[in-house]
């Protein structure tokens, strides 16, 4: 999409990369307490030291993103992540029940660094929402979905969370023909109360793949999830294929739900989907 930054461009990024020094904790490595970290993790939200940024790349770009503070280009939301979460409140999340000792410091080697961010970001052994599940459980084939905040999605801990829902929206079928070409470019919004999340748009196609996961914050089961799907224009409004409203309600705590939706206030159109909800706390 856009080109190649502008000079002024990359001075307002360097200089707004280093506001993220200031946030609260960034002052250190959020996982050994080395003193000034040069790397973050962008969509994790934390700074961390080039060994532990080794050990985070250890992990799936998916769990966590690496970029150096002084070599890579940012996109402004991945600052934006970071600026919004910081050390801290990550590892209030994180390492929320972690028992005295099990956190790593500056003389660990290598070997116990990529072991402590798989224990803390993969096994999610010590977060805010482990604390109520039944470690008896963890032979259960039950997937459990991966709570990886995405760049659009930020985490507020001073907020009251429900939930999480995690949508993989995988296709579409025989969607609302809506251009001259006989095809739309479709694209769905997802509303959770306030928040808003936007699929891709898939380019000219009425049975469109998204193979996408979205992740939004359950602020109350009550609260309906509304999708809308629409076909982009690039000259025009947008067109409308249809929408539809599920009840959070029937979904059962961390059991995916494989569903095909069928798309109302329009004559054709169904959405397919598996949808996750994990409860984050009693
Ligand atoms: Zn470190």
């Amino acid at each position: 999409m856009s080109s190649a930054a502008s000079p002024s461009q990359i001075q307002s990024q360097q200089a707004k990369l280093r506001r993220l020094v200031n946030c609260p904790g960034n002052d250190i490595c959020a996982e050994c307490g080395a003193p000034s970290p040069k790397w973050a993790s962008c969509n994790l939200g934390v700074l961390v030291c080039l060994r532990c940024a080794g050990a985070h790349r250890s992990l799936s770009t998916q769990i966590s993103m690496i970029r150096s503070l002084t070599l890579d280009r940012w996109t402004d939301e991945q600052i934006e992540t970071v600026l919004s979460i910081g050390n801290d409140k990550a590892n209030e999340i994180w390492e929320h029940s972690i028992p005295p000792g099990a956190k790593i410091s500056m003389q660990s080697t290598p070997e116990e660094t990529i072991a402590f961010v798989r224990r803390k970001y993969v096994d999610r052994e010590w977060s805010i929402h482990s604390d109520n599940s039944d470690r008896n459980n963890a032979n259960s084939t039950t997937p459990v979905p991966t709570f990886v905040p995405s760049t659009t999605q930020h985490i507020m801990v001073n907020q009251v969370q429900a939930g999480l829902l995690t949508i993989q929206l995988i296709e579409g079928v025989d969607l609302t023909p809506s251009d001259p070409n006989g095809l739309s470019d479709p694209y769905v919004i997802f509303t959770l109360g306030t928040e808003h999340n936007r699929s891709r748009t898939v380019q000219k196609s009425l049975s469109p793949r998204w193979d996408e996961t979205i992740n939004m914050r359950v602020p109350s089961r009550d609260l309906p999830l509304k999708m809308r799907c629409m076909d982009y224009d690039r000259t025009s409004r947008d067109d409308f294929l249809g929408e539809a409203a599920l009840d959070l309600r029937t979904l059962q705590d961390g059991v995916p739900q494989n569903l095909w939706v069928a798309l109302g206030r329009v004559d054709r159109g169904q959405l397919h989907m598996v949808l996750i909800y994990t409860a984050l706390s009693e």
